[in-house]
């Protein structure tokens, strides 16, 4: 294991076993709609990478970059870095995000995308982290409950790195506490 990791909540073999789990639920549900599939950056990128080979029918995929204000308003509005390509009026969209904590983030993309006129918004989420959440969202499709730690790896950072582990674990308190 590596020195900076604490535990290993999932090995690679149980994320791909997840990713076949629900590209199997998205299948059924998507068939015919051509979904667009919207990867939250950057951390959802190894997920939606690995995801998407296990749904089997037509999609298409675009990328947003959110970034919540830390400011007065405790509601998180969220500042579009980067924003999709793809017009989504009359489109199923289906956001793809690493984790959710908070569900501020989400909350306020799902709000955007749904003001521009998207027939449909559900969302698939690697990690949920329940004991966080401050607003309520819907997550349609979850991959794994875990508990309020603070977790890397395979798309996660901690201060830009160990985005590239292919496990997720947990980080080792001693790293953010130098
Ligand atoms: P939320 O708005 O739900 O609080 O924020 C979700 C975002 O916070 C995730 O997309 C991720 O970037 C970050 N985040 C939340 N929990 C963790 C965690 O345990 N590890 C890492 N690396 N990022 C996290």
């Amino acid at each position: 294991m590596d020195s900076f990791v604490e535990e290993i909540l999932l090995s690679n073999k149980e994320i791909v076993e997840v990713c076949e789990r629900l590209g199997e639920q998205i299948t059924a549900d998507y068939r015919d709609k051509k979904p667009i599939l919207v990867g939250l950056l950057k951390g959802s990128i190894p997920f939606l990478a690995e995801l998407m080979k296990h749904i089997k029918c037509d999609l298409e995929v675009d990328f947003m970059q959110a970034s919540s204000y830390v400011g007065v308003k405790s509601s998180g509005a969220v500042m579009v870095l980067k924003d999709m390509i793809t017009p989504v009026v009359g489109r199923h969209l289906l956001i793809v995000e690493d984790i959710v904590d908070t569900g501020l983030t989400l909350q306020e993309v799902m709000n955007l995308l749904s003001d521009r006129g998207a027939a449909s918004i559900e969302v698939v989420t690697l990690l949920d982290k329940p004991e966080g959440r401050k607003v309520e969202v819907d997550l349609k499709y979850v991959g794994r409950r875990i508990p309020n730690k603070f977790v890397i790896g395979f798309g996660l950072d901690y201060n830009e790195l160990y985005r590239n582990l292919d496990y997720i674990g947990v980080l080792k308190a001693s790293v953010y506490k130098k």
